[in-house]
């Protein structure tokens, strides 16, 4: 069989340039990236079924003969028919409709409908069927019933937004389909990968599926054409990121030589009042060893809230700083920059290292200074916030880009970072990850990086116990702050808001603190939200950290960094509005000391199905990687990763968790294809990425 050559979609019959323009909206422009716009489900038109046995919500096909039909003006006006076929009457209603139109619907005439089945007032009714009148000698079985409207196939329903219509769409995969007769798509995957399907075979199926398909499996996306597809989908996808590393790693980067930086390190871990965990030792080697190489280190550190991942930066740039080299740490929040600023800040001091920082909020004479002081190296640790991004900061000999990721910045923005490192090569990369992400997840988002997992907390970190609490309960909970801080226990109360706006929750906040201060009068209650000034924060959470405000009512800004040992108790209003990625973040402020913690979720009733989910799953675990996975089932990757640049939404057939169990082979067969033909990457690539390649387009 001949090999698909290139051939452009306007080669198809109906396609003029206004319809490959909007073919090229989808990634659309070769006759072969049609079998690839993969449908979304199907309908059954293989068969028509008796008015006896419809079932309402149910999408069928149904004949019969008019018996009636006339103009009813009811709420609406609409054109009413009552067809009926020997076994029941349903119900035609068109709210549209032509004078043409009613006039063919004569009583005595037959006709064939597609539509979706409702219940109405007098029994099933279709709204706006799809219909075609039928000659008198037509039938369903005689031979031309495909042109007659009954399918041989399931029918694909395709992704589409506008301008294209399903007929058009089917037409054109149809003829896209036909062309497989002369020539076929290469099958790229190496033989022997486990697979039922070949990808001709796979496009065929899903394209126009056998009357007898199982439509439950091809709903669920596990049937074996899917998964053919799906596997592939995978293996492209984790090329490209692949590839993007390979790229990345083009460049040299500065060798960073332990031995040099021994020194140093030994004198931050000596002037903790503590002693780093086996899990923190290992992930400083692993990252020490990555630094001495001359390639750039591409890593991420996952590891549960308070695991100690900013002792494991620090470390880490050492290593950069004891070599000669600049280091950025970047993070997402300005709050969370500040909580680097003071760590960082108290440690380095130590060791007479300069540090700069830098956030939006940063204007003027202070700003000029600040990007001085890092241009000329004077500044041997950057800190900061997106600010570092802008195009009046040049960095001094950028050795190591720290990236506290939160799951929000992604590999474009870190390049960014590393391009104006101000040498030769690139620098060194590292990404601290907020809380975990599901192994499953990461194996697929995050294949270009090396990781290292933390797996071990401090000790004598204790379990925070979770209770869920219905709002209308607020007053015995506000007692109950008031009891806790009476015996010496600090609190948090975090309001949140579905809107993101900072002025919104500054709002609620204030409005809360206020309530609260009138209810509980002998209470000292601090206020920290987005809209404070850097300053006024400061003294707030200083005044927490002394003991000297015992509760301290905040949005959701606290979620990150904050750490206050003291602090034993939190009350999360509306928790019901938080995914439990970021719920987990925020409890893991409570259960640093030494004491038993609580978490209080103070819902709203009535909860949804999934709200209920997560907040049953704050209270079953306080595992990170537990509640990561519990997220990804509830939430999907999406919201998970909490990006939609992140081109898993993009997924043409693959789904996760739906496709976990092929990630496995997924990665064997990427590693084998990589060091391979580069040919057939590129071709994997192109294929499924196409235009929209925005894992190679660095
Ligand atoms: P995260 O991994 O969530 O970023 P942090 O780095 O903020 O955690 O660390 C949380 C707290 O635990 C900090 O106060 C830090 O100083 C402390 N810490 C870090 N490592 C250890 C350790 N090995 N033993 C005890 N405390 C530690
Ligand atoms: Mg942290």
């Amino acid at each position: 069989m001949a090999v698909l050559e290139p051939q452009p979609v306007t080669a198809l019959r109906g396609v003029g340039p206004r319809l490959a323009r909007q073919l090229e909206d989808y990634g659309i422009t070769q006759v072969e990236d049609l079998l690839f716009h993969l449908p979304l489900r199907y309908q059954d038109r293989t068969r028509v079924t008796p008015i006896a046995a419809l079932q309402e919500g149910g999408e069928v096909s149904v004949e019969g003969e008019v018996r009636l039909a006339d103009i009813v003006f009811g709420r609406r006006r609409s054109l009413v028919a009552r067809i009926q076929d020997g076994t029941g009457t349903l119900t035609l209603r068109f709210f549209h409709f032509s004078a043409a139109q009613k006039n063919s619907l004569q009583p005595g005439a037959r006709l064939r409908c597609f539509g979706q089945v409702r219940r109405g007032a007098s029994g099933f009714e279709i709204f706006h069927p799809e219909y075609r009148l039928l000659a008198d000698d037509e039938d369903a079985g005689f031979p031309g019933a495909v042109e007659a409207g009954l399918g041989a196939t399931l029918t694909p329903v395709y992704p589409t937004t506008s301008g294209i219509g399903q007929a058009q769409w089917r037409k054109l995969c149809a003829q896209a389909l036909q062309r497989l007769e002369q020539a076929q798509p290469r099958d790229l995957l190496p033989a022997g990968s486990g697979q039922r399907f070949t990808l001709v075979e796979a496009l065929r199926y899903l394209h126009a599926p056998p009357p007898d398909a199982p439509l439950q499996h091809l709903l669920g996306g596990t049937h074996p054409a899917q998964l053919r597809l799906a596997l592939e989908e995978l293996v492209a996808h984790n090329l490209s990121l692949l590839r993007l590393r390979e790229k990345q790693q083009e460049r040299a980067a500065p060798s960073l030589a332990q031995g040099r930086a021994a020194a140093l390190q030994r004198s931050l871990l000596a002037g903790l009042p503590f002693s780093p965990t086996a899990a923190q030792l290992r992930v400083m080697a692993e990252i020490g060893q990555d630094l001495a190489l001359p390639v750039p280190m591409l890593r991420l550190v996952q590891g549960d809230v308070g695991s100690g991942k900013t002792l494991v930066a620090a470390h880490a740039a050492l290593q950069a700083i004891a070599n000669g080299y600049q280091v950025a740490l970047m993070a997402p929040t300005e709050i969370l920059a500040e909580q680097h600023r003071l760590n960082f800040g108290g440690w380095f001091e130590a060791l007479d290292i300069d540090l700069e920082w830098l956030s939006g909020r940063v204007k003027g004479r202070a700003r000029k200074a600040a990007t001085a002081r890092i241009a000329s190296g004077e500044a041997a640790m950057v800190i900061g916030t997106h600010a570092l991004f802008q195009e009046d900061v040049a960095f001094h000999r950028l050795g190591l880009v720290m990236v506290d990721e939160q799951h929000k910045f992604g590999v474009h923005q870190r390049l960014a970072l590393s391009e104006k490192a101000g040498i030769d090569g690139r620098p060194h990369q590292l990404v601290l990850t907020a809380t975990p992400i599901p192994r499953t997840l990461s194996m697929v988002a995050y294949a270009d990086l090396d990781c290292s997992v933390i797996d071990e907390l401090p000790p004598g970190r204790q379990p925070v116990t979770t209770l869920l609490v219905d709002s209308q309960r607020r007053d015995q909970v506000m007692a109950r702050v008031a009891s806790a801080c009476a015996e010496g226990r600090q609190a948090y109360w975090v309001c949140t808001l579905i809107e993101e706006s900072d002025a919104l929750q500054a709002q609620a906040a204030e409005a809360t603190a206020q309530q609260l201060r009138e209810a509980l009068p002998d209470l000292a209650v601090g206020l920290v939200h987005g809209r404070m000034k850097p300053a006024e924060k400061a003294t707030v959470m200083a005044a927490f950290k002394s003991g000297a405000v015992a509760l301290l009512v905040a949005t959701t800004v606290i979620e990150v960094g904050v750490d206050v040992p003291n602090a034993s108790l939190m009350i999360i209003e509306n928790p019901e509005r938080l995914g439990l990625a970021q719920l987990h973040q925020l409890r893991g402020r409570v259960g640093r000391g030494g004491g038993a913690s609580h978490c209080v979720l103070l819902y709203q009733a009535p909860l949804s199905r999934s709200g209920k989910q997560r907040l049953v799953a704050m209270r079953e675990s306080n595992d990170g990687f537990y509640i990561a996975e519990r997220d990804l089932e509830l939430r999907g990757p999406g919201e998970v990763l909490g990006t939609r640049q992140t081109g898993l939404l993009a997924f043409r057939i693959a789904e996760l968790p739906t496709h976990n169990h092929l990630l496995e082979r997924v990665q064997a067969i990427a590693a084998n294809l990589q060091g391979g033909d580069p040919a057939i990457v590129d071709e994997l690539i192109q294929r499924w990425t196409g235009s929209k390649a925005r894992f190679a387009e660095v």
